[in-house]
């Protein structure tokens, strides 16, 4: 099983988030309770979802 490291809070997860959390930056990857949290961002955006456990 594959993982990534959350771009907020460093931690590994198998499910990740492809989110943009400033208008014009980065798309990043935000695991499951990070995304809770950026959702509530203004200019949050969504771009799909990656799973390490499937490929
Ligand atoms: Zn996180």
């Amino acid at each position: 099983m594959r993982t990534k490291i959350c771009a907020l809070c460093q931690m590994e997860a198998t499910t990740l988030y492809r989110v943009q959390v400033t208008k014009g930056k980065d798309w990043i990857f935000v695991c499951t309770d990070c995304c809770k949290k950026v959702k509530l961002e203004p200019n949050y955006r969504y771009g799909g979802t990656w799973k390490g456990d499937r490929h």
